[in-house]
């Protein structure tokens, strides 16, 4: 799956080092040198990241990381600001405009993407390629393999095979466990952003992920929250509500 970080700077030496390590470390770098190019870029494809240079010309790095902010489409975004400012009043600032984290100019390339990886794994966990295991299913997103367990002892299993939104849509509840998704944030995190399609494709899938899983008796762990929408939970089994 690539990643796409938007990368902000008005240098264009430092924005070739960037670009360069980022497609280095398997990141798909996307430029711009202003936050007016960078809102044009944004209004055709959401990045996954935002590495934001603090001195921009016109509009700076902060208010910037603001306006993405204020605007419900790109609020969720996550943001590293680049400065060569230490001052801890700036960073306060930074943060407090909705900064994810900070990178202070010189860095290495090996601090840049350790910085990035980090923000991405807490951020946008369905986004690593880390096993997840709960409530008797492990999902490996690399080999884009899916194994139900049958006994405690993890020494029974069926693979499962599910159709390509199916298994992002059962990956993405179980890289965010317990936590309840209206069919509108699914559909934003799923299907992807300047989608046009109703929210009853969302049930679809679900209803058909659960067939799935019903097979191998694990179809409760994709519950349906009235009124809200779904969630993936091990624990909360006998509060499912369907
Ligand atoms: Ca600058």
């Amino acid at each position: 799956m690539s990643i796409t970080v938007l990368v902000v700077e008005d240098e264009p030496a430092i924005q070739d080092l960037i670009s360069f390590n980022l497609k280095k470390s398997g990141l798909t770098p996307i430029c711009a040198s202003n936050a007016e190019q960078a809102t044009v870029m944004i209004n055709n494809v959401l990045p996954d990241l935002v590495l934001l240079d603090w001195m921009l010309p016109n509009m700076s790095g902060l208010e910037f990381a603001r306006q993405l902010r204020r605007n419900t489409r790109t609020q969720v975004i996550p943001i590293i600001m680049l400065t060569a400012r230490i001052e801890l009043e700036d960073k306060i600032s930074g943060l407090e405009a909705g900064a994810d984290d900070y990178i202070t100019k010189p860095f290495s390339p090996r601090e840049l993407t350790a910085r990035i990886k980090a923000v991405l794994r807490r951020r946008i966990p369905e986004i690593s390629d880390e096993v997840i295991e709960a409530g008797g299913l492990k999902i490996d997103p690399a080999t884009h393999r899916i194994l139900a367990y049958s006994d405690d002892s993890c020494s029974q299993y069926t693979e499962i095979k599910l159709g390509p939104t199916e298994f992002r849509l059962l990956h993405f509840l179980m890289a965010h466990q317990e936590r309840v998704y209206t069919r509108t944030q699914l559909l934003d995190r799923i299907w992807g952003d300047h989608v046009f399609i109703e929210d009853r494709t969302v049930d679809v899938h679900i209803r058909r992920l659960r067939k799935v899983l019903e097979k191998v008796g694990k179809d409760d762990l994709v519950q349906t929250v009235r009124g809200t929408g779904y969630r993936f939970s091990s624990e909360n089994v006998a509060h499912s509500e369907e």
